[in-house]
């Protein structure tokens, strides 16, 4: 379900028609729409009761403006960095609803987040535990933590965005889980409340869900019995989305019964950390077509928009639906949809119909919400595209184009380039 619809042949984001905003803000751009992201938070919050704590997963989607809509929908975050928990506390999530997971917290990024007087750090290691204890200690402070342990469950999702299997980095070994919690109640500074998991993303089947729950709710039962309060449980995120690609995964509602359902005995606090799930359908990217091309067999639509500004083509044979945004009449025919960076993998898709595409057009990507503008770069030189927060008949521009000169600020030349070498 999403708020981009048709109105007379032209794609809106809520009330406002997207060439409006390719006049005002120059193509190309993300746009979300915060119907969308508002909805998605409501659904996934009712579905797996108010009592649990929902943490949205920065990482899928970072921009201030779309967190401070999440958290006034009452959601947390779950950050992996320093620098998403500055964007959190920046949106206004208070401490009691932040959770940090990451293979590779640093000392600086735990002091900030005791600061912070965060809800949970999701450890991944002994040593991060053994810092964290000695961070955690020398400023008088208790870390609330939560194990996270590998399940080893192979989510059946695309190799690269698996986590929970036993060879991935992610998460300790099941069997070394008993021990770890031991060594964290003999820590100072350590209170270990929680087990942890997140066996991987665009997941599109309750199964591997379930069997992880079932194997945490174990783990649970088995640490109770050796005397650990753990009244915790973190179940992380991955649930997927439909791409249009004739991948149906569960919806929110179904997902969120069958873990409560697992879980129910329990008696703990669920955390859920769900990123594509709230923000992936909630946002599009907005690009104009440069040029076409016929060479040989094949008919290319050349874009503004190139593997930089998204990747997800590039690094994960992912598909994005590409519509135009303003209907055409007559006949399509196939076109490779590309970018202008140099590299052949800049190819957002081969055959996408299109009538009688021509510059200036533009083109919707859907789907783009999440994974999209956080994984950009300046590769090329080309400047991080902007993004648009729409709001029923507004739209504001949340992050903006920077100039070159915002791009070269940064680099500096030292004063020995102007001097030959010996
Ligand atoms: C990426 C990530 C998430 C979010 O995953 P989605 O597939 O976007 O729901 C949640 N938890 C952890 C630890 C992650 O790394």
């Amino acid at each position: 379900m999403d708020h981009f619809e048709r109105r007379g042949g032209v794609l809106h984001a809520e009330d406002v028609p997207i060439p409006r905003i390719a006049e005002a803000v120059g193509t190309p751009f993300y746009v979300y729409a915060s119907a969308t992201l508002r909805r998605h938070a409501q659904v996934f919050r009712a579905g797996v009761g108010e009592d649990a704590l929902v943490a949205f997963s920065v990482k899928a989607l970072s921009n201030v403006a779309v967190l401070k809509v999440l958290a006034s929908e009452g959601l947390g975050a779950d950050i992996v960095s320093g620098g998403e928990l500055a964007r959190a506390r920046s949106a206004g999530i208070p401490g009691e609803r932040i959770v940090f997971s990451g293979v590779g917290k640093t000392r600086a990024e735990m002091t900030a987040a005791l600061e912070a007087r965060i809800y949970q750090f999701n450890v991944e290691s002994e040593a991060e535990l053994r810092t964290l204890s000695e961070v955690a200690s020398a400023r008088g402070s208790v870390a609330p933590v939560a194990l996270r342990v590998n399940p080893d469950v192979d989510a059946g999702t695309l190799d690269k965005i698996s986590t929970g299997r036993k060879d991935d980095k992610f998460g300790v070994p099941w069997e070394r889980a008993p021990a770890l919690y031991d060594l964290a109640r003999r820590l100072p500074g350590i209170e270990a409340r929680g087990v942890d998991l997140h066996i991987g993303s665009q997941i599109a089947s309750l199964a591997p869900f379930e069997a992880a729950a079932r194997r945490a709710g174990d783990l649970i039962e088995h640490l109770r019995a050796e005397g650990h309060d753990i009244d915790r449980l973190d179940l992380g995120g991955g649930l997927g989305i439909p791409y249009g690609d004739g991948v149906t995964p569960p919806d929110p509602a179904a997902y969120a019964a069958a873990l409560r359902r697992v879980t129910d005995a329990l008696d703990v606090r669920l955390v859920f950390e769900p990123g594509r799930m709230i923000a992936g359908n909630a946002g599009l990217m907005i690009a104009g077509v440069i040029y076409t091309k016929a060479q040989e067999a094949r008919s290319f639509a050349i874009l503004d928009a190139g593997m930089n500004d998204l990747i997800r083509p590039a690094l994960y044979g992912a598909r994005h639906a590409i519509v135009p945004v303003a209907e055409r009449d007559g006949d399509p025919s196939p076109f490779d949809v590309v970018g202008p960076v140099c590299e052949t993998t800049d190819l957002f898709a081969r055959d996408v119909p299109l009538t009688a595409p021509a510059p200036g057009d533009i083109l919707a990507f859907k789907t783009a919400g999440a994974y999209g503008a956080v994984q950009a770069s300046q590769y090329n030189t080309r400047p991080l595209i902007p993004e648009v927060l729409v709001d029923g008949d507004r739209f504001a521009v949340v992050r903006r184009r920077p100039s070159t000169e915002d791009m070269l600020a940064l680099e500096e030349l030292p004063d020995w380039t102007d001097r030959p070498a010996d």
